[in-house]
């Protein structure tokens, strides 16, 4: 394989419910800037049924290209006609790297992808760098069950391939003056070629958590004692219309369900404020909630990690402290 066949970098643009997921502009902003620091063109990459008058409004967000498959073919996410579009204008182009959102779409595709390019993917990536001499994209994420940070390198293959989860990296301010390039790709592909087909769409009626996007959440964690103790983080939340997040051991312990998870295998938070209540501060949960903007801890331990990582830190014990929150907040503790 010739390496320096490979030129410029790549973002799948995701588009859900005809929109772009935030985290492809997240995406772009960090592609920006390693495009900038490389002296290559950074483009998109979007697949999907009536997308293309979507490809324009990626430009202002950093974008000098971006490449289109608009066909019918494309109107489900099914991995393996998405994968085809990928593969083949990643061999017509070759570019040097692709970055996909960690969302279950993006996982799934880019795995898919890696697999059958031959090439390396780097898995819910937390930072993104690249040698502006060698190319070489160095992506880093917790390893070791969140003991280190691994930059991870792919050195023989093209392109090298990264998820990155929502929320972590940034998106540029989006600057309206700036235009691009939109160019159309086609593919030879039928419904028969495909062996999945989309029979039917079931969606969850349940209304789905949305920590991501939370501007206030209040965390629970195995300090509760209890899902009667874990409760009180429920009619905390609910009194000052916050969302509820929790560590893993609140979720092991069978107290909450998992899409309420912060942290390492749960979901990254960058809400306004952040409660972290009987939490001790482990590693893999802080990697989930250490971008919020006002960290504050609660926990009866004075020496416990968490306090290492907050604004304020309260000690003491959450049941003695939660209702004289909840009464500050003018609220009565039931
Ligand atoms: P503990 O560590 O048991 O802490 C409980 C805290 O509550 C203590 O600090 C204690 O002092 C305090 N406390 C006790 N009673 C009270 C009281 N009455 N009032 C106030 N404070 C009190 N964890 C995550 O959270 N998210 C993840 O995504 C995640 N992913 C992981 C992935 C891997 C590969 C591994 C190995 C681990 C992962 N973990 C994750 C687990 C993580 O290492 C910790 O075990 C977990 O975060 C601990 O949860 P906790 O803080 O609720 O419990």
């Amino acid at each position: 394989m010739n390496l320096d066949e490979y030129r410029g970098i790549w973002v799948y643009v995701e588009v859900r419910d005809g929109q772009i997921a935030p985290v492809s502009l997240e995406l772009l902003g960090a592609g920006r800037q390693m495009a900038d620091k490389r002296g290559v063109p950074l483009a998109g990459l979007m697949i999907g049924e009536g997308v293309l008058p979507l490809a324009e409004s990626i430009f202002p967000y950093g974008a000098d290209q971006i490449y289109v498959y608009d066909n019918r073919i494309f109107n489900d996410y099914r991995t393996e006609s998405y994968m085809r579009a990928v593969i083949e204008c990643a061999l017509k182009h070759k570019p040097e790297i692709i970055l996909y959102g960690a969302t279950s779409t993006g996982k799934d595709l880019a795995s898919a992808v890696a697999t059958d390019l031959e090439t390396g993917l780097t898995a819910d990536t937390t930072m993104l760098d690249v040698n502006a001499e060698t190319g070489l994209l160095e992506a880093s994420r917790p390893a070791f069950g969140g003991n280190i940070m691994a930059t991870i390198l792919c050195k023989k293959h093209r392109p090298q391939m990264a998820t990155v989860r929502p929320k972590v990296m940034k998106a540029l301010e989006p600057d309206q003056s700036r235009t691009g390039e939109v160019i159309e790709e086609q593919i030879s592909l039928s419904e028969e070629d495909i062996r999945t087909k989309v029979l039917k769409i079931v969606r969850e009626t349940k209304e789905k958590v949305r920590l991501d996007e939370a501007d206030v959440i209040i965390a629970g964690g195995k300090g509760l004692g209890s899902k009667e103790g874990f409760s009180l983080i429920h009619r905390f939340a609910a009194k000052i219309g916050a969302t509820v997040g929790a560590s893993r051991d609140a979720v092991e312990a069978g107290w909450i369900e998992h899409e309420h998870q912060v942290g390492q295998t749960g979901v990254t938070v960058t809400p306004k404020v952040y409660f972290a209540i009987g939490i001790s501060g482990a590693i893999q949960h802080l990697v989930g909630m250490r971008n919020s903007g006002l960290i504050i801890a609660i926990n009866k331990d004075p020496d416990a990690l968490i306090f290492q990582s907050c604004h304020y830190g309260i000690v003491g014990d959450a049941f003695e402290i939660i209702p004289m929150l909840m009464e500050a907040f003018q609220v009565e503790a039931d």
